[in-house]
């Protein structure tokens, strides 16, 4: 059993044309397909795994042909449906030149937040060996009800539970809220990865100290990770704890990296589960997440620049 089933939102961003431009100044726009969870599937099927995707589309051209994209990555799209009144999500988003990412949601509400409990492919989910999932289908019902039955369905069927909470405050209420809310399902995860920012938004202390970092473990844990761009990652399992340094690349574009690191990193335990008890496996594990995230960094967009298992095996012998 190695599939990995990722449950959440696939959208459409929009991108400018240009680099370094604010939403405003953009000359033009061009797709790119996204949402965490569904790079997540998208990732691991690249590197020869067999992944899912749960979540919902509009109806529309977007959504049918967000389906298409998963199927011709090899996701299974068995836990796709689609909704009839409402259209496929997009985000407009750009890099400015002063390095801030601006952001415009179009999701009022979009297709991906009326997954209902109803919706659930039951038996996708309880074929999973590791559930994935963030913390945008929490904000709203009746995503948030679907989330957290997907959740049990999945633990209760014996699967691993991964959490990359991919915050984005300008969907929440308010900070507050999507403090306590992301939290909320804390203490369920087996296997949690946060970023440097994420890290300071949950505890508000601006630190990578092993004290900071250990506020968000639990004891129910396996595996906490803390990634840091092209200084890659710091991990916390139970017995032991470490940090493992990336691969040096040409960065181009970080859109996806995290996704792909965690693709990565799921597709290596599902192939081998023991590496969450053992050191030497689980470096082995995250220096392969670290390839995969630091070469999906070297080119534009997330899903075009998703490597194979070649292409991040390649790089560690370079190295
Ligand atoms: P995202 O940016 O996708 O929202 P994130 O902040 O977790 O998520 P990063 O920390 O940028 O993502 O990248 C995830 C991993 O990819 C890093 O831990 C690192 O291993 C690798 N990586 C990202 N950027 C680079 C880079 N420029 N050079 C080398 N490795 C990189």
């Amino acid at each position: 059993r190695e599939l990995v089933v990722s449950f959440g939102e696939m959208l459409i961003d929009f991108v400018p044309t240009e680099a370094g431009v604010s939403l405003a100044e953009a000359p033009a726009f061009v797709k790119a397909p996204g949402g965490a969870p569904a790079n997540v599937a998208i990732a691991v099927s690249r590197l020869g795994g067999a992944a899912a995707f749960v979540g919902k589309l509009g109806e529309d051209e977007f959504g049918r042909m967000l389906a298409r994209i998963l199927r011709d990555n090899g996701v299974d799209d068995g836990g796709v449906v689609f909704d009839a009144g409402a259209r496929t999500a997009l985000a407009f988003v750009t890099l400015r030149a002063d390095g801030e990412r601006e952001f415009m949601f179009y999701r009022n509400p979009s297709a991906d937040m009326l997954l209902a409990e109803e919706d659930l492919n039951v038996e996708l989910i309880k074929r999973a060996a590791v559930f994935h999932y963030g913390s945008i289908s929490l904000i709203t019902d009746p995503c948030r009800t679907a989330h957290l039955r997907a959740m049990e369905i999945a633990k209760e069927a014996g699967a691993l539970l991964s959490y990359d909470p991919n915050l984005r405050e300008a969907l929440w209420p308010s900070p507050d809220k999507a403090r306590t809310q992301i939290m909320s399902i804390w203490d369920q995860a087996d296997i949690v990865k946060v970023s440097e920012v994420e890290l300071e938004f949950l505890t508000g202390i601006n630190s990578l100290e092993d004290d900071v970092v250990m506020r968000l473990w639990r004891p129910t844990m396996k595996l906490l990770l803390v990634t840091l761009g092209d200084q890659g990652c710091k991990y916390y399992a139970r017995d032991f704890r470490g940090a493992v340094p990336s691969y040096k690349v040409q960065q181009v574009d970080t859109t996806g990296a995290g996704d792909a690191f965690v693709g990565a990193l799921l597709r290596k335990i599902v192939q081998d589960p023991s590496s969450l008890q053992d050191q030497k496996k689980l470096e082995e594990a995250i220096k392969f997440a670290n390839a995969c995230g630091a070469i999906t960094a070297t080119k534009k967009g997330a899903i075009p620049s998703l490597p194979t298992e070649t292409e991040v095996l390649q790089l560690i012998e370079r190295a």
